[in-house]
């Protein structure tokens, strides 16, 4: 077993260091001396940058609940609540870029407006991570939700598979035969399909649920590692058996498992109805918002929708 583990099977006391949000600037930056910094805001192209961090303070943290971890980091709005999480679960386990990530980030940084150049780094272990790549992964996760809960609405007949298109996913003008796939947003799924593909008239449909599968078995489902325990039976032939138990060293790969499990169990995903947030959260009893913010929130626009830029019937 590795240094670092998150036992994925049950709530475990696993082993693992714990994290918090630090602002790290020209001032600090020598004094604090963190792993990954400097290369992380040259990449970023940027002096001042807050990180999320196992350094200078840290401590060890034992019981882990792998379940609803996914839930809990898509609902991450802003920095106390990243703090928080990261207080109790540690770093995401994004390996600070080596020089071709550098060279690649830095490209990218130049052709796209939003931070796709963060899609497809490699896992592994550090001792900070930028803000900006917690908010990528928080927001995948949200579309990643999102788009799940889309599937499930088109298999059950309440949304038209036409309304995949434009609603979630977009296509960009093909560039030598093949297009981006993009998010609703505009930002680039990390998947480009070849351009006679996208001519099929079933074919939304495929890249959607090929991209949900592809993306969630990519980061959830690969490098999972086991470790063996002999329990005893006393009963034949052998008298005892041996089950195997899952676990990961890091944690954006137990955030992903997560996800996996609750999609392999058809668990159910409902949108918040505040119209400023519409995103994905886990429904208790009757509940229609995210939290109650957004309840307030959808309070105050049913009461004033011009006011907040909506007209009456988007609101109803
Ligand atoms: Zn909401």
């Amino acid at each position: 077993m590795g240094q670092f583990y998150y036992w994925l099977d049950n709530p475990e006391e696993s082993f693992f260091p714990t994290a918090s949000i630090i602002e790290i600037n020209e001032n600090n930056l020598d004094e604090l001396n963190i792993e990954g910094a400097k290369v992380w805001l040259d990449c970023l192209g940027k002096n001042t940058g807050k990180f999320v961090s196992v350094a200078p303070r840290r401590k060890m943290e034992e019981t882990f609940n792998p379940e609803g971890l996914a839930w809990d980091f898509s609902k991450l709005r802003n920095e106390r609540e990243i703090n928080e999480f990261a207080n109790r679960y540690g770093l995401l386990g994004i390996r600070t870029p080596g020089q071709a990530e550098i060279n690649k980030i830095k490209l990218q940084r130049n052709l796209y407006t939003d931070s796709s150049y963060f899609i497809d780094l490699p896992i592994g272990q550090s001792i900070c991570e930028p803000i900006e790549l917690w908010f990528f992964h928080i927001k995948q996760m949200q579309r990643l939700l999102k788009l799940y809960k889309a599937l499930i609405s088109i298999h059950k007949g309440e949304m038209d598979e036409s309304e995949l298109e434009d609603k979630l996913l977009t296509v960009n003008m093909p560039v030598g035969g093949s297009c981006q796939i993009l998010w609703w947003d505009g930002t680039w799924t990390g998947f480009t399909a070849p351009e006679e593909e996208m001519e099929k008239e079933e074919s939304f449909l495929e890249i959607a649920q090929g991209l949900l599968a592809l993306k969630v078995n990519s980061i959830g489902n690969q490098d999972i590692k086991m470790t063996p325990e002999t329990i005893i039976t006393g009963k034949p032939p052998l008298g005892f058996t041996i089950k195997e138990w899952r676990y990961t060293p890091h944690l954006i790969q137990a955030v992903y498992f997560d996800l996996w499990q609750l999609i392999s169990k058809n668990e159910p995903v409902h949108i918040c109805e505040n119209p400023n947030c519409k995103l994905p959260f886990k429904k208790v009893k009757r509940q229609k918002y995210c939290s109650n913010a957004c309840k307030q929130e959808a309070f105050r626009i049913r009461k004033d929708p011009e006011k907040y830029g909506f007209t009456k019937e988007q609101v109803q």
